[in-house]
């Protein structure tokens, strides 16, 4: 008998990969949380039936969520992460030689704990000097710290559960005040071709606030449509010009594919003169 997990990534289309083995399934007090192993893209975590991340391709995203921003502020100390229990993001902000300390403050201590259990490369960082792994929710926590951070770095769930408010303008403004004054917020903002309406939202909530507003692109394989977007929000630097050339031992990310990834498709750029 052969087993498959189904992502429903439209009411009207699944993505289905073949699994060779159930690691952990559980309710917990947040979400519905599992780690399978497929045969494509090796273990693969889901959080109420959506893939989160997977070995085989995890480095797309948290090179791309991160690099970025680091890479365009010059002096990146103090980095937030709400959400990103995984660990991936944190693995890469304490990778980065002028990061003094990165605070990771997600939800569900369910997610860390899988992390820590199934997916060692993702969770590396977690008992690093560098790091600080909190579990508090992420939208108080922005409210009690005022300039505080060089980047924040919001790696969450889709806008559901406790994650809806990650998106409101409301939040972009207290991650406004959580930053210095020279300070980065980048946010994981979901497909162009599925989640228009997502990226209107975290584009049109971060321009309020921000004074430079860009959005960017990457190719992230399992994740819905392929075509994953992240939008930027800086109080001061151009994130199209970078302050570092340093490309670390990163497999995505390059230089030329930081400048790149801020050129935009025409219905992309559609999508977020919409959302202005
Ligand atoms: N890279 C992933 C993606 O784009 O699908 C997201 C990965 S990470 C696992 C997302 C995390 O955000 C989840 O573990 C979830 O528990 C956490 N999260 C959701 N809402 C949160 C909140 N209000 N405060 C802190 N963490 C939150």
């Amino acid at each position: 008998m052969e087993l498959w997990v189904t992502e429903y990534q439209t009411p009207a289309l699944g993505y289905s990969c073949k699994i060779s083995e159930t690691l952990r399934t559980e309710q917990t007090d947040f979400q519905h949380l599992s780690v399978v192993v497929t045969e494509q893209f090796g273990r693969m975590l889901l959080l109420d039936g959506m893939v989160q991340t997977t070995e085989k391709d995890e480095f797309v995203y948290h090179e791309m969520i991160t690099r970025v921003a680091l890479n365009t502020h010059p002096a990146p100390r103090r980095v937030l992460i709400i959400g990103g229990g995984d660990g991936g993001t944190l693995r890469e902000v304490v990778r980065h030689p002028q990061v003094e300390e990165g605070v990771l403050v997600e939800i569900d201590d369910r997610v860390v704990q899988a992390a820590r259990d199934f997916f060692p490369d993702l969770s590396c960082s977690f008992d690093e000097p560098k790091a600080r792994v909190l579990i508090a929710d992420g939208i108080q926590y922005i409210k009690d710290h005022k300039d505080s951070f060089d980047v924040i770095i919001v790696d969450s769930t889709e806008p559901v559960g406790p994650a809806v408010e990650l998106f409101s303008a409301a939040f972009y403004q207290n991650c406004f005040q959580a930053l210095k004054n020279d300070g980065i917020l980048v946010v994981q903002s979901e497909s162009p071709f599925f989640n228009a309406d997502v990226i209107k939202m975290a584009y049109g909530g971060i321009k309020q606030h921000f004074p430079i507003t860009k959005l960017y692109l990457a190719n992230v394989p399992t994740y819905p449509s392929g075509l994953w977007s992240f939008t930027i929000g800086s109080k001061k630097y151009d994130p199209e010009t970078l302050s570092c050339e340093d490309e670390g031992n990163a497999r995505y990310y390059t230089s030329e594919v930081h400048r790149a990834a801020f050129k935009l498709p025409a219905f992309v750029r559609q999508i977020i003169e919409a959302g202005e």
